[in-house]
């Protein structure tokens, strides 16, 4: 592991004004690296740098597809380095290896699909009648700020950038100071694609300082931002003066709706996947189960069961694909999530599994199931980003759905039933921007997701995220 890193500015590996940060491994609670500190200063240079790449046109006159084959490219790159990655992205942020590697190829998937679009963002002609030609293009805004959270950190950048750069924008990104490394490798795939120097940028600064400046620099044209409620406030407040649009995704409280008739053998997959990939920090996550009354106890017993099956460890040593779950990504974050379990059972939630530190360096929670948990606790309300699986029970659908709908957030939703009617009528009713039905994560790259509520706004994934990074012209033409 290379000792020190560096911002990308310009096509240029620089220092930071703000001196340098330890990055730590969360696998085992020391210093893995020392990463570059960008300032207020470094964070106008990456701006000016892509907003010269877009006044040049040089991104906007190219052929879309030709543009398209470079954002694929960068994720081809991607694939050719992918053990190198992977392996820095888990010591960095603490995941398995196994799942390092998936981010990995999800990276690169977002560059292989928004590549492929990028000559699909087509404009259309409006009838005038006779005396005139009318016509709309999708012009890109210019310098599409990102602002990365530390959980998919090279997913969530190449979710962003493959359709900024597909659709003509420039980047300035900033990634999480806890997780800064991997973004190195976004900058490196797109030298290596070809593109000019300037127009991904890349650099690692602390959020109220490099962060508070990129997002509220007057060159910045659109901000990307997944992330807390309370940054995004404050991002959508500096984006409003200078009246620049954002897409925020602010994570969520979400819920799977289990029915009587469930196949809750199937659904121990569901928890599994849904509650302890990635050790529960996913803004998408299944942090709450409703279930029938008359199947509660099963599913109690299942979940607990799917819980202590998963061995805890550092993710470098979970190569494989299986049973086993990393570390969170720092310690602050654990002690966060385990004060919200211990908070749960203060309020009368019952500890059936885990909850505890594991007694080890390290940022490591045990996989956590809580029963009883009533819309009233903060538990039901307030996102853990945690191994942390909230049981709640129902007696009629009114009531599911009113328990679902209960809290500010609204990102995603889950049915499982066997009846499809039913199914159906509870999707419809779900205040979330996305609904499972019978499988947590049902979908991919293909369909749009975002939130309702407190989970922000603006969709990402799917054709529609493009419509984030262009503005509509309307050229009319008076013929002679
Ligand atoms: P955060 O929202 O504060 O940080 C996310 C990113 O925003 C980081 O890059 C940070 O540097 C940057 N940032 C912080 N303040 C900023 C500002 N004023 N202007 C511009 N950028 C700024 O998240 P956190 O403090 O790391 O985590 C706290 C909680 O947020 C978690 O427990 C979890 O609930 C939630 N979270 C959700 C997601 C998600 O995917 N939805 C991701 C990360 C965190």
């Amino acid at each position: 592991m290379r000792e020190f890193w560096q911002n990308y500015i310009d096509g240029a590996w620089c220092d930071g004004g703000a001196g340098r940060i330890d990055v730590i491994d969360p696998g085992n609670g020391t210093v893995l690296a020392v990463h570059a500190l960008a300032d207020t200063a470094d964070v106008d240079r990456a701006v000016r740098a892509a907003e010269r790449v877009h006044a040049s046109r040089v991104l906007v006159d190219m052929r879309p597809m030709e543009r398209g084959r470079m954002v694929q490219e960068m994720g081809r790159w991607l694939l050719a380095h992918l053990d190198e990655i992977a392996e820095v992205l888990t010591r960095e942020q603490g995941k398995p290896l196994w799942e390092a590697e998936i981010e990995v190829k999800g990276a690169a998937l977002y560059f292989e699909y928004y590549g492929n679009q990028a000559s699909t963002v087509e404009g259309k002609s409006i009838p005038l009648g006779a005396g005139y030609f009318d016509w709309t293009v999708n012009e890109p805004f210019g310098v599409s700020a990102q602002i990365i959270p530390w959980n998919y950190p090279l997913e969530m950048t190449a979710r962003g950038v493959a359709a900024a750069l597909a659709t003509g924008n420039a980047c300035a990104i900033k990634s999480s100071e806890l997780t800064p490394l991997i973004n190195g490798y976004i900058a490196k795939a797109a030298e290596a694609a070809g593109f000019p120097a300037g127009t991904v940028n890349v650099l690692c600064g602390l959020g109220q300082d490099a962060g508070a400046a990129m997002v509220s620099h007057p060159g910045v044209r659109q901000i990307v931002f997944t992330g807390s409620v309370r940054t995004g406030i404050a991002i959508a407040t500096a984006a409003a003066q200078n009246v620049v649009p954002c897409v925020l995704e602010l994570g969520g409280k979400s819920a799977a709706i289990v029915h009587d008739d469930a196949d809750l053998e199937a659904f121990e997959n569901d928890i599994r996947w849904g509650i302890y990939f990635n050790a529960g920090q996913v803004c998408s996550a299944m942090s709450r189960v409703i279930v029938h009354e008359s199947r509660r106890d099963e599913l109690v017993e299942r979940a607990k069961n799917v819980a202590q099956s998963l061995s805890v460890g550092p993710g470098i040593e979970r190569t494989e694909a299986g049973a086993n779950m990393g570390a969170m990504v720092s310690e602050a974050q654990r002690d966060r999530a385990a004060g919200m379990v211990q908070e749960a059972e203060a309020q009368g939630a019952r500890v059936v599994s885990g909850g505890r530190k594991l007694n080890r360096p390290g940022a490591f929670l045990e996989p956590t199931v809580l029963d009883g948990v009533t819309s009233d606790m903060t538990i039901a309300q307030e996102e853990v980003f945690g191994p942390v699986l909230s049981v709640m029970s129902f007696r009629d659908d009114a009531e599911a759905i009113e328990i679902a709908n209960s809290t500010e957030y609204g990102l995603v939703g889950g049915v499982f039933t066997r009846d499809l009617d039913r199914a159906t009528r509870v999707a419809q009713r779900m205040r979330a921007g996305q609904v499972f039905v019978n499988e947590w994560y049902a979908g991919g790259i293909e369909t749009p997701f975002g939130g309702f509520g407190k989970s922000g706004y603006g969709r990402e994934k799917g054709r529609e995220a493009l419509w984030n990074y262009v503005q509509t012209k309307n050229i009319a033409v008076k013929l002679g």
